[in-house]
């Protein structure tokens, strides 16, 4: 079969709708920039985004120089202090502490993972509640669960917060839908279960321990898969025009046309089978990553709003 013969009969199987993180990240984006250029004008207050990175993880250190860059774009400004992969606890508890003091700073963003002598949890709810960007301190992750009124003070974190807005973009009406969360992490699975029940979707998490776990996805309207095993979802997992959600970030060994080994980052869902089921699903990459750092700039404009005692300037 000739190249070209191959590539139209994968078109020809792949029926889902592309949900396009990419271009929904830059809309959003330019919605930031427009918050903060009328704050900046009319309040001459700067949103300011302090970004720490502790060690030398190369995936952080691409993920920090996107936000930095980003930023930038949004008219954010940001401080950034990178930490020698030794540093103690009690040296970045210190950091915090004077950028919870500086009022110049609306947001702070701790890059994880931490090195080994570092309590994560410990740094986390170390931030000032106020300045929690990334939604994970345990009185923002309180809100978030309690819901109603208590999610307007909150602080989503991103991942779960962009996806919910690629599934408000491209599902009509979310209320009663059945939707299955794969993974019960508290950065992405978690959290992105209660936004659903928010929505008044009818929501069940499933995890490795979880039996069953192929029929139970089987029977839901929409998946959002935060696993972290790559390609692990494919077409039989799905019920016929369900929703995907691919939030999974995996880099696989490939080998290239010329014979040479490479790597490409793929999700947790087998794009080309899954497609081939589903009605609407998000790529990866291109679908739920460029969401998450732009959420996590509409956050951080947020919190500039709330601190220049403003309304918020965008609801979810
Ligand atoms: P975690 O490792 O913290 O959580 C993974 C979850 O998946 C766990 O709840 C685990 O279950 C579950 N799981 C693992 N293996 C299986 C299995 N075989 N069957 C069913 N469930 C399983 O990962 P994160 O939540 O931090 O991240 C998930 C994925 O999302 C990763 O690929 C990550 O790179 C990506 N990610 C992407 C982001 C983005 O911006 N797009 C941001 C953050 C993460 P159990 O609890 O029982 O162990």
């Amino acid at each position: 079969m000739s190249i070209g013969q191959e590539d139209n009969d994968k078109e020809n199987k792949i029926m889902a709708d592309l949900i396009d993180g990419k271009a929904f990240a830059a809309k959003i984006r330019a919605e930031v920039k427009e918050d903060s250029d009328k704050l900046i004008s009319q309040k001459q207050v700067d949103p300011c985004l302090a970004v720490v990175l502790v060690g030398e993880n190369p995936a952080s250190k691409v993920y920090v120089g996107q936000k930095t860059k980003m930023a930038a774009e949004c008219n954010i400004k940001t401080k950034d202090f990178k930490l020698e992969a030794s540093t103690d606890q009690e040296t970045l508890l210190k950091l915090i502490d004077e950028l919870n003091n500086d009022s110049s700073v609306h947001g702070i963003l701790v890059q994880l993972p931490l090195p080994k002598q570092i309590d994560e949890r410990k740094v986390i709810d170390a931030i000032v509640v106020e300045k929690d960007v990334d939604g994970f301190h345990a009185i923002n992750a309180g809100r978030l669960s309690i819901g109603g009124d208590m999610l307007k003070k909150a602080f989503i974190p991103c991942t779960p917060l962009g996806s919910l807005l690629l599934l408000k973009d491209h599902v009509e009406d979310l209320k009663g839908k059945s939707a299955v969360v794969i993974g019960r992490s508290n950065i992405v699975g978690k959290p992105m279960s209660q936004l659903l029940i928010e929505e008044s979707c009818t929501v069940t998490v499933v995890h490795s321990k979880t039996k069953d776990i192929e029929k139970v996805c089987s029977q839901a309207d929409i998946i959002v898969a935060a696993i972290g095993r790559a390609e692990m979802i494919d077409s039989k997992w799905l019920k016929d025009g369900a929703v995907v959600i691919d939030v999974g970030i995996n880099r696989i060994s490939i080998t290239k046309e010329d014979g040479s080994e490479g790597s490409k980052i793929v999700g947790d869902v087998d794009f080309e089978s899954a497609s081939e089921k589903a009605s609407k699903i998000t790529p990866v990459p291109g679908g739920v990553g460029p969401m998450t750092i732009a959420c996590l700039l509409r956050n951080t404009v947020t919190s500039a709003y709330r601190h220049a005692g403003l309304d918020d300037p965008r609801s979810i």
